[in-house]
């Protein structure tokens, strides 16, 4: 697994959020599925993977049950020039 992160200084919004920071220095570093506690018919709809980014969605998506994130535009913008994702 590549874990090669990098030490960009990270932006006030973003050093308290350990997810923040952890997805601007770690490329490979994805929260996990927020929707993991959401029950269909009484059963979990989604086992709670950790998300991958969707280009299409400009946020992470998780591969079980498609739930996107909600990150706001601006951290996405520098999450996106952090990692040199066009
Ligand atoms: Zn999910």
């Amino acid at each position: 697994m590549n874990t090669q992160t990098n030490d960009v200084e990270l932006h006030p919004n973003d050093a308290p959020s350990i997810v923040r920071s952890n997805m601007i220095r770690c490329r490979t570093y994805t929260p996990y599925c927020g929707d993991a506690r959401t029950k269909k018919d009484g059963n979990l709809v989604c086992s709670g993977p950790r998300t991958y980014w969707s280009k299409v969605h400009n946020q992470m998506k998780c591969p079980e049950c498609a739930w996107i994130t909600e990150f706001p535009d601006d951290f996405i913008a520098r999450y996106k020039e952090a990692h040199n994702i066009k």
